[in-house]
């Protein structure tokens, strides 16, 4: 089973690495860069992507992570994880840099215009049976690359068919936070994508 670090300076840690135990993985934080190179895949939490892009900064984590995305470490960003994977972002705060990779443009606190917080069942290319996705102040991909490949969107509503979960090779990242709930098949996804790769 692959050693799979969870990003641990902010969000929404404990979920993930509870759901990647659950699936067998060798799951732990990540709070320094020592821990970082003991890892075969990471996960970026939902949490406050500017509060992390200042954490990491400050920690020393922010280049360490730049290099290991680019050198093609599988990496699973949910929410402002997905934030801090994304190439390109729209209203950013205060200078907020992201890790990049995913060759995405994210709009921060999309929906919040609409509704803050929101649930419902959204079907994820690949997994049968929609999942039950919770979306909490959370953003939106307002356009992507070539090899970007669209997941799921939102089904219907003001914002019917706007894009919330997307994959560029091993790398991978969902506007919701599959860890809440005990629905598991969006981290086996991860889990099976980092074993490939
Ligand atoms: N709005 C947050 C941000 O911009 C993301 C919210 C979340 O991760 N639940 O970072």
């Amino acid at each position: 089973m692959p050693s799979i670090g969870v990003f641990a300076l902010q969000g929404d840690v404990r979920e993930h690495v509870h759901t990647l135990q659950r699936l067998g993985v060798d799951a732990f934080t990540v709070r320094r860069p020592d821990e970082l190179a003991r890892c075969d895949a990471l996960v970026l939490p939902g949490g406050e992507s500017t509060t992390m892009y200042k954490l990491a900064r400050t920690f020393d984590l922010f280049e360490p992570l730049v290099e290991r995305i680019r050198g093609g470490m599988p990496t699973f960003g949910t929410c402002a994880g997905m934030i801090m994977l994304a190439d390109r972002i729209e209203d950013g705060i205060d200078g907020q840099e992201t890790l990049g990779g995913l060759d995405i443009t994210v709009r921060r606190n999309a929906f919040g215009r609409q509704v803050d917080s929101f649930e419902g069942d959204i079907d994820v290319a690949g997994l049968g049976d929609p999942v039950h996705a919770v979306f909490i102040r959370a953003p939106w991909v307002e356009q992507v690359g070539e090899s970007v490949e669209v997941l799921a969107t939102i089904p219907a509503g003001e914002a019917a068919g706007r894009i919330v979960a997307v994959r560029q090779g091993s790398l991978m990242a969902t506007s919701f936070h599959p860890e809440v709930g005990d629905d598991d098949r969006i981290h086996r996804y991860f889990v099976d994508l980092v074993k490939q790769s």
